[in-house]
């Protein structure tokens, strides 16, 4: 049944690279050992697996091995950054600043502090995604101890401007958090280039193991110190207790030392995909709306809405393809995506739309298919449509007086 759903949600999780799998395998069974071992081979041999991923992943991102602290995943790594800096500079300050369109594992470890007495500053952002610099100027205050910007958003794809802010930061003394999860390894990443003091990152969204992460802490100007989320053995420099999980992390620095070695021509291939898609779909549909901006946007992301159509019908007429939906109809509540909200996208326009996350293992024979499939649904929606009917008809919707308000 799987092998007929075409797998377009690379954001939400992509499949292991084989190569990833195959380096990962000896550390389950033949190489068990434990990595905090220091009196024999068994321990000696996982912990230079440890050491030689460490190295793997600080040169993608231009940090010393030194300043990598491995972590479950970004949700861990998100935390252990906010929470961390929050606990060890609290004398300093009590007020962070972040966005509305961060990822959860911020957004509610950020809503947790508050509870703590922290002050937390959740920046509106502009229509097309992107951060407003002058309004995060304008936020820092004396007691701002932290700024959490993502590098590039999970849902619209956009990629924030991480330098600048990173300047500012410095400029202010103020550290600086980035969720790097859906960047590193799509697209060139430099934490001294950027001022980047504190990084998260996370294997399974770069074709590496689920449950493998890391933390990018900064050594020198400034020494970043974070106070521990977990307390043991005081491993990772005292800042993340817990038995290293050895496959994991040897599947992360693989999964890092691949995309480090094709990452400018696969970025190259999926930017291709990702316009042949969006061309294709913008020339046999009109009322079609991009989210967020393509000017500073992942290569492997396209998020568009599709007017006059049932968010959920949509989706029920695709269910041969895995996408995402801006559409939280299938859950608990009927909240649109707070992505979207955030760019000021109506409630009707955030219900279909649809993001399409491409990646490393998708062709272009699923792109064609994937665009033929949507059009094909699309049209026939919106042929039942008296909406769409009346809106080609010239009829502005806005001035119909509707015999029942749906709510
Ligand atoms: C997936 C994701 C996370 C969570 O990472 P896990 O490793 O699954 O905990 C955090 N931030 C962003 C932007 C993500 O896309």
């Amino acid at each position: 049944m799987n092998n007929h759903v075409v797998y377009f949600d690379n954001h939400a999780t992509t499949p292991m690279d084989p190569r990833v799998l195959d380096a990962m395998l000896p550390y389950f069974s033949g190489k068990f050992g434990n990595a905090a071992s220091r009196n024999h081979a068994y321990g000696w041999d996982a912990e230079k697996a440890v050491e030689d991923s460490r190295k793997k992943i600080a040169s993608l991102i231009g940090a010393n091995p030194k300043e990598i602290i491995f972590t479950s995943g970004a949700t861990e790594s998100n935390n252990l950054a906010i929470k961390g800096v929050a606990e060890m500079y609290a004398e300093r300050g009590n007020h962070i600043i972040t966005a509305a369109t961060e990822h959860k594992a911020v957004l509610d470890t950020c809503k947790k502090l508050e509870k703590h007495g922290f002050r937390i500053t959740y920046m509106p952002v502009l229509a097309n995604g992107l951060v407003d610099l002058d309004l995060l100027r304008s936020s820092i205050t004396d007691k701002t101890i932290l700024i959490t910007i993502m590098y590039a958003n999970n849902e619209i794809g956009v990629i924030q401007p991480i330098a600048e802010i990173g300047k500012i930061a410095k400029e202010r003394g103020v550290l600086f958090h980035t969720d790097g999860v859906q960047a590193v390894g799509k697209i060139p990443v430099n934490v001294m280039a950027d001022n980047i003091d504190i990084m998260s990152i996370t294997g399974h969204k770069i074709y590496g193991p689920k449950g493998a992460g890391a933390l990018f802490v900064r050594r020198k100007g400034p020494r970043v110190q974070l106070t521990a989320q977990m307390d043991g053995g005081g491993h990772e420099r005292g800042m993340r207790s817990g038995t290293l999980n050895v496959p994991g992390i040897v599947g992360l620095g693989e999964a890092c030392a691949i995309c480090q070695k094709e990452m400018a021509e696969e970025s190259k291939r999926m930017a291709h995909m990702r316009d042949k898609l969006r061309a294709k779909l913008e020339s046999e549909l009109d009322e079609t709306f991009i989210n967020g901006t393509m000017e500073s946007r992942l290569p492997n992301n396209l998020n568009m809405s599709f007017a006059y159509v049932e968010g959920e019908s949509l989706l029920m007429g695709i269910n041969d393809i895995a996408v995402s939906s801006g559409s939280a109809c299938t859950s608990a509540t009927l909240e649109p995506s707070y992505v979207l909200k955030a760019l000021g996208v109506g409630d009707d326009l955030a219900h279909t739309s649809i993001r399409f996350g491409l990646g490393r293992f998708n062709t272009e024979e699923e792109v064609d298919y994937v665009a033929d499939r949507v059009i094909q649904v699309v049209k026939k929606l919106r042929d039942l449509s008296p909406l769409y009917e009346m809106a080609k008809e010239g009829i502005d919707l806005s001035t119909v007086q509707w015999a029942a308000e749906a709510h």
